[in-house]
């Protein structure tokens, strides 16, 4: 019998490996490398969050939650939101924030569409909008890493349906300006896109620069995660608030795609807003300090305002070069290609202890 080759989607076509999956498989294979490369925090989820995970399974809440997630925590996300100032018409709770990310593009974006995504970007972005069959348009915010409505206007078509911004931003810790905010909100309302806004990392500022979104628009995409807060990644819940009519319409691609949350994780939540992360977001804001004070002097870098990331130029502007020689002198770094179309940069996560940041940073000076 002659067989028939199997095929697949040619949606995944497209689809990027992640480069960061490499760095964290050479991680694995040698435990005693500095690996400056975690995506993470490094503190342990706190105590009295596991006991409430624990209590959750035991008092028996293991069985399908509504899609939307339980009223109870959505009562207490909404009032979370609204204590700070965000306007949203309703939300839903979500897999992580790239659930929220998932379901944002899917119902916004079709095929041959267009989503702004500015570079340097996380890489989920870009391929999320492959996976909804769209097309991601970057825009370039070298070399400050601040974005600007002067470079997205030009970029807008008449396919443009979203930009997915980020700040605080991984790669760069950069905290994007309230005044281009505002003017890329206008030209959302004037161009008719939405905007979605990642703010995983808004538990770690290190100024007093930051906006969310939701303060700006209420017609605004905001996605957030209990992952970094609470330090929960494994856990995976998060949220995304924005205008009603949108939400339905997530809630709908989210119960034919996963049904629901996980129920233990939902209820789990329900204190994690009492989580008194400041004294993590100061130690981090104390390496923060470390780290930029060091690579400057031999360096071009700009000094992160939030999240746990630094975003070094690599010497020559050959960041794929430069990995290989830190990898060789044993640091573990994430070249600048992996979250962006030009490959000057690399990151460095300064989310690890304060002697393996000193060496690690030690031994890329010396490499320069
Ligand atoms: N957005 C950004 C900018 C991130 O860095 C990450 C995690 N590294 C995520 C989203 C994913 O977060 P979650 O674990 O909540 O899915």
């Amino acid at each position: 019998m002659k067989m028939k080759k199997r095929s697949m989607a040619q949606r995944i076509k497209n689809i990027e490996p992640s480069g960061i999956r490499k760095v964290f498989e050479i991680a694995n294979q040698h435990p005693e490398y500095i690996n400056l490369s975690i995506g993470e925090p490094d503190f342990d989820m706190p105590m009295f969050l596991k006991q409430e995970g624990i209590r959750a399974i035991l008092e028996g809440h293991n069985r399908y939650t509504p899609t939307r997630g339980i009223p109870e925590l959505r009562k207490v996300i909404a009032d979370h939101l609204t204590g700070n100032g965000i306007q949203f018409g309703d939300l839903l709770v979500t897999a992580g924030a790239t659930g929220g990310l998932l379901v944002s593009v899917f119902a916004i974006a079709d095929s041959g569409d267009e989503v702004l995504v500015p570079d340097p970007y996380f890489v989920a972005y870009r391929n999320i909008v492959f996976m909804a069959g769209a097309k991601p348009v970057s825009v370039s915010t070298y070399p400050d890493f601040q974005l600007r409505a002067s470079a997205v206007e030009p970029l807008i078509t008449g396919r443009t349906r979203a930009l997915i911004l980020n700040s605080p931003n991984n790669p760069t810790g950069m905290v994007y300006a309230k005044e281009e905010l505002e003017k890329i909100v206008a030209l959302a309302d004037q161009y008719g896109f939405y905007i979605i806004s990642d703010e995983v990392y808004e538990p770690f500022l290190y100024s007093d620069s930051f906006v969310s979104l939701g303060n700006l628009s209420a017609d605004a995409i905001v996605v957030n995660s209990f992952s970094k807060s609470a330090s929960m990644t494994g856990w995976r819940l998060g949220y995304v608030s924005g205008p009603a009519e949108l939400i339905d319409e997530m809630a709908m691609l989210q119960q034919y795609g996963y049904a629901s949350t996980n129920s233990v994780a939902q209820r789990t939540a329900l204190k994690a807003f009492e989580v008194d992360y400041e004294q993590q977001r100061s130690n981090y804001q104390r390496k923060r300090d470390m780290a930029y004070a060091m690579l400057k002097e031999k360096f071009a870098v700009h000094e992160p305002q939030g999240s746990f990331y630094i975003f070094p130029e690599a010497p020559g502007q050959d960041a794929s070069a430069f990995f290989q020689r830190a990898l060789q002198a044993g640091v573990l770094v994430i070249p600048g290609k992996d979250f962006s179309a030009r490959d000057t940069h690399f990151r460095i996560s300064f989310a690890v202890d304060d002697a393996t940041l000193q060496r690690g940073l030690e031994t890329l000076l010396r490499l320069v």
